[in-house]
């Protein structure tokens, strides 16, 4: 695929390996094998747990033969990854004493903060991670900073050979590899360095921070959302980062006008405003972060009424330290979350991971509920307790 302007390969990996890297470092840590650390600031969150409905042999065969011809077949998926975004607001809420300290209403539930999560939750999808609900949910480590997370997630391994930011280009085969192969791959992120999680591969769409752009845009008002983006402020990040809101309107006009077989949004703003120890803008993030993923829902709902498949998920790349405004060599940084829906997606509510769970096994999952094969440099292991087992 060509590239925007007069870009050539090599300035799109200069441009997305040099610009907008976080100072997030640390020395390296113990595979995370920990359980929930209990906050004392928290109120105990009621859970409904998770049932699986039995899918018979002729069911799951059907399934699987629709499931694995590309193109007009294949399943519509997005992976929305929040950065930074901690366990704590997403299944509790408002932190009392931190919200307290920063002038904000205390008292905040997780469904107030972000309604159109926990209604995916509630009736249409499940969560993994939440407090006191099974086993955690981690990133691999050893250092809990972003690109190793992003590389983890979308490769499927626990051995990214990545443990900064400050990593080259990804040698394992990722999710956007995956589907380039079957249709439209699209990769929108605010965080400019997200594109070197992608690998190396150029079938797939990328804009990664405000000039990263590898493929071609289609349309006027993508074209015209992508220069909004150029020419806005960075803030809360800087140098080439694009701020989520110029991010997520690019993200959800090529996955309306495009459709494409799976479309990865990495918004960012969350982490910054975290850096930043700015707990207000940090919940504003979320808020904004949630009204996206009610958009991409709606969208989402309307392919499946056309008869399309598709999965939905939801996660973050790294957790925080006990001192919310960092991470990375604290193993409470390790911890991340969940949400998945879609059309082969049978839990419902807070699921319990019947084993340590990692970012690792998103990729598997998701190759495995697309009928994809499984990737070569895969580690992780399908999150059965989600999806139909008898299916998989
Ligand atoms: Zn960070």
């Amino acid at each position: 695929m060509g590239l925007r302007g007069t870009k050539g390969p090599l300035q799109f990996l200069l441009s997305t390996l040099g610009i907008g890297l976080l100072a997030c470092s640390g020395e390296g840590v113990a595979h995370p094998t920990f359980r929930p650390a209990t906050e004392r600031h928290f109120e105990p969150v009621a859970v409904e747990r998770a049932s699986l409905p039995e899918v018979s042999a002729t069911t799951a065969a059907a399934r699987r033969a629709a499931w694995t011809s590309c193109h007009k077949d294949a399943p519509m998926v997005v992976l929305v990854a929040l950065d930074g975004a901690r366990w704590h607001e997403v299944f509790t809420g408002v932190e009392s004493k931190r919200a307290k300290a920063a002038g904000v209403p205390r008292d905040t539930s997780a469904a107030e903060l972000m309604p159109n999560l926990h209604r995916i939750i509630r009736s249409e999808g499940a969560a993994l991670g939440a407090p006191g609900v099974g086993e955690p949910i981690s990133a691999s480590g050893p250092n809990y900073v972003s690109l190793p997370g992003y590389i983890e997630m979308l490769s499927g391994r626990h051995e990214t050979e990545c443990t900064s930011n400050e990593c080259g280009v990804s040698r394992w085969r990722s999710l956007p590899d995956d589907f380039a192969v079957c249709g439209e791959a699209a990769v929108v992120s605010s965080w400019p360095p997200i594109a070197r999680a992608v690998g190396a591969n150029e079938a797939a769409l990328v804009s990664a921070g405000k000039s990263a752009l590898r493929g071609t845009l289609k349309g006027t008002r993508a074209n015209a959302l992508f220069e909004q983006g150029q020419r806005g402020a960075p803030e809360p990040g800087y140098g080439d980062y694009r701020a989520d809101q110029y991010t997520a309107p690019l993200a959800l006009e090529i996955l309306r006008e495009t459709r494409p077989s799976f479309l990865f949004v990495g918004l960012g703003d969350t982490d910054e405003h975290a850096h930043h120890n700015d707990y207000p803008g940090y919940l504003d993030a979320l808020r904004a972060a949630d009204r996206t993923i009610g958009e991409i829902d709606a969208v989402l709902t309307e392919q499946r009424l056309t008869g399309r498949e598709t999965l939905l998920l939801v996660t973050s790349d790294h957790g925080r330290s006990h001192n919310f405004s960092d991470h990375g060599d604290s193993k409470e940084s390790a911890r991340v979350w969940l949400v998945a829906a879609g059309s082969r997606v049978y839990a419902r509510g807070m699921v319990a991971a019947p084993e340590p769970r990692y970012l690792a096994d998103l990729a598997p999952s998701v190759r495995a509920v697309a009928g994809l094969p499984p990737s070569p440099d895969e580690q992780g292991r399908v999150l059965s307790e989600l999806f139909a087992t008898e299916d998989l």
